[in-house]
């Protein structure tokens, strides 16, 4: 072919495409313009899961009449002037693109009005030709009519995921900004039926019920406001008892933009270390301030990653705030009612939550702290008081009193956990390491030993000495202590198997993990007689422990029954 200049309505798709993916950009274009407009009330509509129609109306500043038809235009915006201005960017648009993007891809129907204005203009732009503008009667505010999206590039159309799918994102995208701006008014109608919406009070609890449902969003706990270096970070945060399977509801605004920062991301989750079960992840909504020019906003056309000048300084700030929290938080399972007798800490959760009284008794106070009723004064905190050994029930559960009541120890989760501790520690110290008085050749399958050959650092640093030795076989010189004891072969393979599972392993998080399955591998099991000195010695161990109400996995260590339950349960206080 020859080279030849791109006819404008064909370049201008092109370029779109960066903006537009699918429906749901659009959605978050329209947003964030009303948000920079200073809309206290947003409404959403959407048909055809947003290819038929989105519609956004606001009720913020309005564009003045003799602007409207230069909205539309590429690189025409009215909130940077100078490239300087782009390090000091405090609105979320900046680009000029978004609604001339739409127009060259979709039917644009833009009505606004200031509250200057007596009256609104009307501007409709067909697939990048604009029309001329109109005066009607409108109310002050904007409203973008977006209809037949893609319908001039069928190519894009056959990307799109179904109906259900782009609705979902839209959904999402719309209750997370929601959760942002809690004294904004979002209202979402998806196909005529009202669905999301909230209150614009301000109170971002009450958004996170509608967001995540009212169990979740009474489990949730606040970050205190975190300032570090001239980052701040506030938001809400899941407790260990509750997780999802991936980690898309770790969602992260920085400065009012939503972004996708995996690193960000990665470093939140890494704050559950030890606290959440494998392969689960947290649920949080965090919400993070920078100077503006310590953030550069212009490096990916749908605004959706950002660049940090500092990223360590960001990330520490984050993650050192969620793990304060959870440690000052997790409490002991305790125990409601003999319904939930035994049943772990999301048991009794749901039972709480299945309890119509505590719905009611609850349901005014959202802005209150989500421990629930059955958290006590002293037992949030993270250390145990002083615990006395009183015995061992079915093998399984150690028994012990301390001033606040009773406690059932589950002691196989209890050991997990003290050894998990001490691994950690003597990690950090750098001394985990037995050596064996025979190396030991293993043999291990291809998948195996590639697995094995990018995890030879975390291996090293966990206590092991492998080397090679042909091509899949390996030679083991010494162990982590706390695997002494199983043969050198098994050893070995109780981390392998552990890597083989993870998608994307980040060191610090690989070896924890690995730590956990070390530890449930050596910690004693259910089903084990205990002596009284040592089941004394694993209470006076989980006493000392950082988080001793937890297991590596995240499962409770043991249930409290509190005196004041004790009293209760005998009828002896109402
Ligand atoms: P950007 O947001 O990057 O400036 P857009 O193409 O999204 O670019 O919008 C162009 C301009 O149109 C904005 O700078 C703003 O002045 C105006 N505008 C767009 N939407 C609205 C709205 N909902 N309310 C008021 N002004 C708007
Ligand atoms: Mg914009």
């Amino acid at each position: 072919m020859t080279i030849q200049i791109l006819p404008q309505e064909v370049a201008s798709a092109i370029a779109a495409g960066e903006v537009v993916e699918r429906p749901v950009s659009v959605v978050k274009e329209l947003v964030e313009n009303a948000l920079d407009a200073g809309a206290r009330s947003i409404a959403v509509r959407i048909e055809g899961g947003g290819r038929r129609l989105v519609e956004v109306s606001d009720d913020g500043a309005g564009i003045p009449a003799e602007e409207v038809p230069l909205a539309v235009e590429r690189h025409a915006t009215s909130k940077l002037r100078t490239i300087d201005d782009l390090f000091a960017i405090r609105t979320l648009g900046f680009r000029g693109e978004a609604l001339a993007s739409i127009a060259a891809v979709a039917h644009l129907e833009l009505i606004s009005r200031t509250s200057h204005d007596p009256k609104g203009t009307r501007l409709r732009v067909e697939g990048g030709n604009a029309g001329r503008p109109e005066t009607v009667g409108a109310p002050a505010g904007t409203v973008v009519r977006v209809q037949d999206l893609f319908f001039n590039v069928p190519a894009r159309q056959k990307f799109l995921k179904s109906e259900e799918t782009e609705r979902r994102r839209i959904l999402t995208l719309v209750s997370r900004y929601a959760l942002a701006y809690p004294h904004v008014r979002f209202q979402l109608t998806q196909e005529d039926r009202p669905g999301f919406a909230s209150s614009g009070s301000g109170d971002r609890r009450e958004v996170l019920s509608a967001v995540f449902g009212l169990d979740v969003a009474r489990e949730m706990i606040a970050l205190p406001s975190a300032e570090g270096r001239g980052v701040q970070v506030e938001g809400y945060i899941s407790p260990p008892a509750v997780h999802r399977s991936n980690r898309r509801e770790v969602t992260l605004f920085v400065n009012g933009r939503w972004i996708q920062d995996a690193a960000l991301t990665a470093a939140v989750v890494q704050a559950y270390q030890g606290l959440l079960m494998v392969g689960r992840y947290p649920i949080a909504a965090l919400f993070v301030a920078v100077p503006p020019e310590t953030v550069d906003v212009n490096v990916h056309p749908a605004k959706a990653e950002i660049r940090f000048r500092e990223p360590e300084v960001v990330f520490a700030t984050v993650q050192r705030a969620v793990r304060a929290t959870l440690l000052g938080q997790a409490p002991a399972t305790a125990l409601v009612a003999p319904a939930v007798w035994g049943a772990g800490w999301t048991e009794s959760a749901a039972a709480r939550a299945a309890d119509p009284a505590w719905a009611i008794a609850h349901a005014e106070a959202p802005a209150e702290a989500p421990a629930g009723p059955i958290a006590q004064p002293g037992l949030s905190a993270g250390k145990l008081p002083l615990l006395r050994s009183i015995g061992q029930v079915g093998a399984t559960y150690l028994v012990a009193e301390g001033p606040d009541g009773l406690y059932l120890i589950d002691q196989h989760a209890a050991h997990e956990r003290v050894l998990f501790e001490r691994l950690m520690q003597q990690q950090q110290a750098g001394v985990a390491s037995q050596t064996l008085l025979e190396p030991v050749t293993v043999e291990l399958s291809a998948a195996e030993s590639m697995v094995l050959e990018g995890q030879v650092e975390i291996l090293r640093r966990l206590g092991f000495d492998v080397e090679a030795f042909g091509s899949t076989a390996y030679r083991v010189r010494a162990v982590p202590p706390l695997l002494a004891h199983l043969p050198a072969a098994l050893a070995l393979r109780v981390v392998i198997e552990d890597f083989e599972e993870d998608e994307a392993p980040l060191v610090d998080a690989v070896e924890a993990r690995v730590a956990a399955r070390v530890c449930k591998r050596a910690a004693v099991k259910s089903g084990q007689v205990l002596s009284l000195v040592e089941q004394e010695q694993l209470v006076r161990d989980l006493e000392s422990c950082a988080v001793p109400r937890s297991c590596p996995h995240g499962r409770p260590t043991m249930i409290h029954l509190s005196v004041d339950t004790l009293e209760r349960q005998f009828g002896r206080r109402g």
